[in-house]
């Protein structure tokens, strides 16, 4: 039954990106997106600036009004939006998108070819005194369990929220030595085995724990950077990270398999070695550099191609393999969106 309030708005946790041909609602609270066309992202916009129905549908025609009519009844039986008053529009302020982190760091990527703690222990100091909140660690060696016990023990008493592993597969370490190694660190949320010789996940049934066992092998970072749909992600954090910032790169940090300090591991440019940097000081002598933050601070919207994208906020970004490999600013290449006829290529 169509509302009889002259006015519309989304709430304001669904965010409208449009693209080049079409238009995504973006709903922060549960995760989800809407595609409408861009005709109808603009009616949107219009009455979330208080145009009364009334008006808006003076400049169309009978069966255009028909359709508006339909899908603002859908949209609040989705509860993307809702008919209102006009006085209702200050009850609901618009969600402030500003993006804040209180980390120097949010995350980082370490890559170890070989077994040694000091660079662990080095990478614990970066961690603590940027309060960075997760890190990846990718080994190209065969590690044991004894191993990653003393790695996960030294990454205890830290402001980790997340330790990610991904390392070789070795049959020898078996559920029980998985289960013990979780023990050592309750902030290690996810192992995955690659090399291995079939595909299968274990669930423990323990909280924010996951183990995956992979089959293609990793011998270096080229592995990375693929920008599929299903790995689209909703999240209110990321997604206004990515309205701001770089949605891969911002206070990222990586330390390659030499130890040298980048903005990403498959990057050319290194900033120091983590065997000679002061790494209680890293962020007045690395951090703070415009030339470590830079990359951090393109977003999507100056993104070439991405810039038409109804789904640039809710995607990864990758500036390490690159469409044009001399232009910064160019589309990732490993993403086979179209945005401009809205299609998938298949590699
Ligand atoms: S074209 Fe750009 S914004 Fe769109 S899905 Fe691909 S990488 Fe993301
Ligand atoms: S820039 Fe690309 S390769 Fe580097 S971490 Fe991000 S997605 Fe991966």
């Amino acid at each position: 039954m169509r509302s009889e309030k002259n006015y519309f708005q989304l709430f304001s946790n669904c965010i409208l990106v449009k693209g080049a041909n079409r238009a995504t609602i973006n709903d922060l609270q549960r995760n989800d997106l809407f595609i409408i066309s861009n005709q109808f992202c603009d009616i949107i916009e219009g009455l979330n600036a208080k145009l009364p129905i009334t008006e808006l549908k003076k400049e169309y025609s009978q069966e255009d009004i028909f359709e508006i009519d339909k899908t603002l009844e859908f949209l609040e039986s989705k509860e993307y939006g809702f008919f209102c008053d006009i006085d209702d529009f200050s009850l609901f302020p618009k969600l402030d998108t500003a993006y804040k982190s209180h980390c120097d760091v949010t995350n980082i990527i370490l890559e170890k070819e070989s077994f040694s703690l000091e660079k662990i222990q080095k990478t614990k100091d970066i961690i603590n005194s940027t309060l960075c909140e997760s890190i990846v660690i990718l080994c190209y060696f065969k590690i044991d369990e004894d191993q990653l016990l003393k790695i996960t023990s030294i990454l205890n008493n830290t402001t980790l929220r997340s330790l990610e592993l991904v390392i070789p597969y070795n049959k020898n370490i078996d559920s029980e030595a998985l289960k013990r190694i979780r023990n050592q660190n309750t902030k290690l949320s996810s192992i995955t085995f690659y090399n291995s010789p079939d595909e299968w996940n274990i669930d423990f049934n323990i909280n924010l724990f996951s183990v995956s066992y992979r089959r293609k092998n990793i011998d270096d970072f080229s592995f990375c950077g693929s920008v599929n749909k299903k790995d689209f992600n909703v999240n209110k954090e990321k997604f206004l990270e990515s309205l701001n910032y770089n949605s891969c790169l911002y206070k990222k940090l990586a330390i390659d398999r030499k130890g040298n300090i980048k903005n990403c591991p498959a990057f050319k440019n290194d900033f120091g070695n983590i065997k000679t940097i002061n790494t209680k000081k890293i962020k007045e002598t690395i951090l703070s550099k415009n030339s470590f933050k830079s990359v951090g601070l393109i977003n999507k919207d100056s993104i070439e191609v991405c810039k038409d994208c109804e789904f640039r906020h809710v995607c990864t970004d990758c500036r390490a393999y690159l469409s044009e490999s001399s232009n910064i600013k160019s589309k990732p290449l490993k993403c086979g969106y179209n945005p401009y006829n809205n299609t998938w290529f298949q590699n």
